[in-house]
């Protein structure tokens, strides 16, 4: 797997400019701009301790020791429908997902409509009943919501905004600063499916793949999990900007330096031949039912033994370690046996992914 320059037919939008005064694409890329963006724009005026852990969830604690986390996610993925699932399947497990990252348990959901105009009502009951089927599997419930009409042109058929709230069991502490020298990195299945099978059903692809998205609710196999460790420092789904994205966030929050062995990453052929067509890394492609685990080595094979238990889970490996050097970076072992920096997500290589 090498970092390749996109062949010019590639749907690969303009670089980053790091000093812009309009949004553009890569600013929702979950990379470098998005970072930066989240950094400069949105953390000065609103800053707060929960915000500033930058986890997939924020955690407060009430006056009576309860702990809460709470996510939420909006939804533009196009199209509504791609092989594996649609916006609705996505929009629950994506903020399902969220909440679980930080060791809580989803219990409800808010979801937020924006309709264009024209839009066939059984379109909308289809992705509706997809909601229910994803929030059935999770064992949430959806408690409230809101829907708001667009005319015809100023949306693209739909777009869903989803909130979670969780529950955090007592002295629990699972988030992106949690990571230490010794630790081993675990994923729970194969990269870049989601990413891929979106890719194709947009026919962006121009050849036939049979992939179907990864998307999948998270939060059972997390239990699992929690069941039988109390080792885990951190968890994420690598779903915008990929597993590098989320691995570099890691670094970065917990100050350490993760490297990967390349020869462990599991891909699948057709994923792996995607990317070496158009040009793309696998560690930058989207997931949505997957999750990277830190984990203190000692847990490392009960931990993967109940994993491998779970429908999820079954192909977890570990596929790299944290040290202490270099602070804040991902480094990957090439099966030739170099190394070599793995940056955040540069840009935006595909918009409109979940
Ligand atoms: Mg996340």
């Amino acid at each position: 797997m090498t970092n390749k320059t996109p062949p010019m037919e590639s749907p690969i939008c303009p670089l980053p400019r790091k000093h812009t005064d309009k949004i553009v694409q890569g600013h929702g890329s979950g990379g470098k701009m998005m970072a930066d963006l989240i950094k400069d724009v949105f953390y000065p005026p609103l800053a707060n301790a929960a915000l500033l852990a930058g986890d997939d969830a924020g955690v407060v604690e009430l006056s009576n020791g309860v702990r809460l986390a709470i996510s939420t996610d909006a939804h533009v993925v196009s199209p509504l429908f791609f092989p594996g699932g649609d916006i609705g399947k996505l929009c629950v497990c994506g903020t399902v997902n969220d909440v679980a990252m930080v060791g809580a348990k989803p219990l409800y959901l808010s979801a937020s409509f924006v309709l264009e105009e024209g839009l066939d009502i059984s379109t909308l009951e289809k992705v509706v009943n997809s909601m229910k089927e994803a929030a059935n599997e999770a064992d949430v419930q959806i408690i409230c919501g809101d829907t708001k009409v667009v005319a015809h042109g100023e949306a693209d058929g739909m777009y869903i905004s989803t909130t979670g709230v969780g529950l955090l069991r007592p002295g629990l502490k699972i988030g992106g600063s949690q990571a230490k020298p010794g630790d081993q990195v675990i994923i729970s299945g194969s990269l870049g499916d989601h990413g891929i099978a979106v890719l194709e059903a947009r026919g962006d692809l121009g050849f036939e793949t049979r992939l179907k998205s990864d998307i999948a609710p998270l939060n059972h196999l997390i239990e699992a999990m929690l069941s039988v460790s109390d080792n885990i420092h951190v968890l994420r789904d690598p779903t915008r900007g990929g597993a590098a994205s989320a691995l570099n966030e890691i670094a970065k929050q917990s100050q350490v330096g993760i490297i990967l062995n390349e020869v462990s990453l599991p891909v699948k052929p057709a994923v792996a031949a995607a990317c070496e067509m158009l040009g793309f890394d696998p560690l930058y492609i989207a997931n949505e039912g997957k999750l990277i685990a830190v984990v203190g080595p000692e847990d490392t094979p009960r931990i993967l033994e109940i994993m491998h238990q779970t429908r999820y889970g079954e192909e977890a490996v570990v596929i790299g370690q944290v040290e202490k050097t270099p602070p804040g970076r991902l480094l990957l072992k090439t099966g030739l046996g170099s190394t070599r920096i793995v940056d955040l997500l540069a840009g935006e290589m595909l918009p409109r992914i979940c």
